[in-house]
């Protein structure tokens, strides 16, 4: 049987309902992230899971509950506050700057953080992407889906994150190179202890780096399973 460390709460979600004008998109969730802990939120296409994500990152001001991170319960923590705070944010899309060449993307996500924490993220990268350095001249925008993914966690670790979420890391990626970012992301999880909440529809991929998942359904959070409790099933269609 395996034991499951009890860790201190990083993140503790309780009853966040959140909408966008009058249409309700996530409805009374609640969700727990101890330090040090991967966590994943699954469900189907419109369950709420990136608006939830943003709630906790400060991007959108729920409805109503709250959100505390590192003990704190803020009602006006902005993402700004968050990065401050030691989280990063890795969104689906447009996580580059497409124009500009990998080194120049590296520097400025590299200009407002501090130097000694950038001097380990690039450090860090070099061992877990090593594929992004050999590309250090190349535009941004000519890096394959999994490169570009790979140099977006590389930008995102600059500021020594404590908490990194993720949305979809594995979108558009072929299973291999996903493979590998969810398996970068385990080692900066173990080695690290940078705790992780990761949106992701790839039950298979989240099961490479997450100690426990929330199931989302229709902007509520339905049910909670260890990995191993996950692991054991057959299937995971039933899920959803
Ligand atoms: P997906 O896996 O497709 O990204 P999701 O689980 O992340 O879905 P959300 O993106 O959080 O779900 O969307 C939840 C609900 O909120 C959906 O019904 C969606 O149409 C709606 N929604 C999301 N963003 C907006 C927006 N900017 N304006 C209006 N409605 C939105």
């Amino acid at each position: 049987m395996t034991v499951v460390p009890v860790r201190e709460t990083l993140v503790q979600v309780d009853g966040v309902t959140a909408a966008y004008g009058g249409l309700s998109a996530v409805t009374e969730a609640s969700l727990r992230i101890g330090d040090g802990e991967a966590v994943g939120l699954i469900g189907h296409n419109g369950a709420g899971k990136t608006t939830l994500m943003n709630v906790v990152f400060g991007l959108h001001r729920p409805v109503s509950g709250t959100v505390t991170y590192r003990g704190q319960t803020s009602e006006r923590r902005d993402a700004t506050d968050s990065i401050k705070g030691g989280m990063a944010m890795v969104p689906a899309d447009q996580f580059v700057f497409p124009t500009l060449t990998v080194r120049e993307n590296l520097q400025i996500a590299r200009s407002n953080a501090d130097s000694a924490d950038a001097d380990w993220a690039e450090e860090r990268s070099k061992e877990l992407f090593p594929v992004v350095f050999d590309r250090l001249g190349q535009h941004a925008g000519s890096l394959s889906g999994g490169e570009r993914r790979m140099l977006s966690v590389a930008m995102a670790l600059m500021w020594r994150p404590k908490l990194m979420i993720l949305d979809e890391p594995s979108l558009g990626l072929a299973p291999a190179l996903a493979e590998r970012v969810f398996d970068a992301l385990r080692e900066l999880s173990d080695a690290d202890g940078v705790s992780v909440l990761c949106v992701e529809q790839s039950v298979a991929h989240l099961l490479r780096l997450v100690d426990r998942v929330y199931v989302m359904r229709s902007g509520r959070i339905v049910d909670e399973f260890t990995a191993d409790a996950l692991r054991a099933r057959d299937e995971y269609w039933d899920l959803f």
